[in-house]
């Protein structure tokens, strides 16, 4: 089986989400957006799926001169190909794009092999208990801005019947934000609602100094917190062994710094996190994603995996002990979570009563496409 072609069709959708003069997404009017699906061929007639973009120039000079002609089995070999070619291509071949081409080889493979990706990578499990990830903080009356809000929202998330509850809270540009007092304030709502049995995490602003991060983390310690992510900026990796050293609570990183499966490795041998984390937007696929859970179990940490969607999923569910929860969302009390997007004939990560995220048994990534909607809203194909 040869790879053929490589197509991007970009279509159009009516969206409720807005994002912010900072790029957090919140619920808003109706508008028009766009969304893309990228699909691998070959001529065997299989296809792989993602549902995410490549630009046209970076498709036309680097993904189809490195993919075409190759059999998509070679996934480890074509990832390393493609990571290659980012040290002279860094602006327009980024870790999102080897995810996309990632996701869509093993989507691929799936299909090829008649199994959904956690049995061909080799199964753990077919479902994982999910935590409730709020989206960041708003002005929104009843949204998801006052301590208040945040544990009507908690209280509402246990009785969907998730295990765990995460909080971003309120970032810039809203007013008063940053401000780690407030953070604090949401936190201890949330966990008076909730009582002191259910796991809590804090995902805060990002740019705080030392200091701040320390008070967040003493007030965390306090209020018995599971974690708290990425409250510093994680190029200075220095900061956060320093975090460390001075708290009890566990520190879980690191989410967005560059550099895959190195940087985490790194990270662990510094002592810079408690819990290892990464994902499949962050790392540059599954094939990565995999490298680093097999890190995490090497040195018997937790990694808790970034972010939802299919691919995360999978992994999870190949997973040994390093990861616990998956994350569902980003949740906020006006948007339908299980409501599908209109390219999806279904969500990715239907959630029982329990709290538990089940993964699909379809060959591949087990993404139900509505083709027929993206075909009726079709903008522009390549
Ligand atoms: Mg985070």
């Amino acid at each position: 089986m040869k790879i053929v072609d490589v197509t991007v069709e970009t279509f159009h959708y009516r969206s409720g989400m807005v994002r912010d003069s900072d790029g957090h997404g919140h619920p808003g009017p109706e508008h028009d957006a766009r969304q893309s699906l990228t699909t691998i061929i070959t001529d065997e007639g299989l296809k792989g799926y993602a549902i995410a973009n490549i630009s046209k120039g970076v498709l036309e000079s680097v993904i189809k001169p490195v993919l075409l002609g190759e059999s998509p089995h070679y996934r480890e070999r074509l990832w390393h190909q493609l990571k290659e070619r980012q040290r002279l291509n860094l602006a327009t071949l980024t870790d999102k794009v080897l995810t996309v081409v990632d996701l869509a080889l093993w989507d691929l493979a799936g299909k090829a092999a008649n199994l959904p990706v956690h049995k061909l990578i080799g199964a753990t499990r077919d479902k994982v208990p999910a935590y409730a990830s709020t989206m960041c903080g708003d002005d929104l009356e009843g949204g998801l801005n006052t301590p208040e809000d945040y544990a009507n929202f908690a209280l509402w998330s246990r009785d969907r019947g998730y295990p765990a509850f995460k909080l971003h809270t309120k970032q810039p540009p809203y007013a008063g934000a940053p401000s780690a007092k407030a953070d604090i304030e949401a936190c201890a709502a949330v966990r008076e609602a909730l009582g002191p049995d259910v796991p809590l995490m804090l995902d805060p602003f990002h740019y705080y100094s030392r200091e701040e991060a320390l008070y967040l983390a003493k007030e965390l310690e306090h209020l018995e917190y599971y974690w708290m992510e990425e409250p510093m900026d994680e190029h200075s990796m220095s900061s956060y062994v320093w975090l460390c050293e001075n708290t009890r609570l566990a520190i879980c990183g690191p989410e967005t710094a560059e550099g895959k499966m190195h940087t985490r490795a790194e990270w662990i041998k510094a002592g810079a996190c408690d819990i290892v984390r990464g994902g499949v937007g962050d790392l540059g696929g599954i094939t990565p994603l995999l490298k680093v859970a097999h890190l995490a179990e090497s040195f018997n940490m937790r990694m808790e995996v970034h972010g939802g969607g299919p691919g995360n999923l999978h992994v999870l569910c190949a997973m040994g002990f390093p990861g616990e929860f998956y994350e569902r969302g980003l949740l906020h009390p006006f948007v339908d979570y299980e409501k599908p997007a209109p390219w999806l004939n279904k969500i990715n990560d239907p959630m029982d009563d329990e709290g538990f995220v089940h993964v699909s048994q379809e060959p591949g990534l087990g993404q139900d496409i509505n083709f027929d909607y993206i075909q009726a809203n079709l903008l522009e194909t390549y």
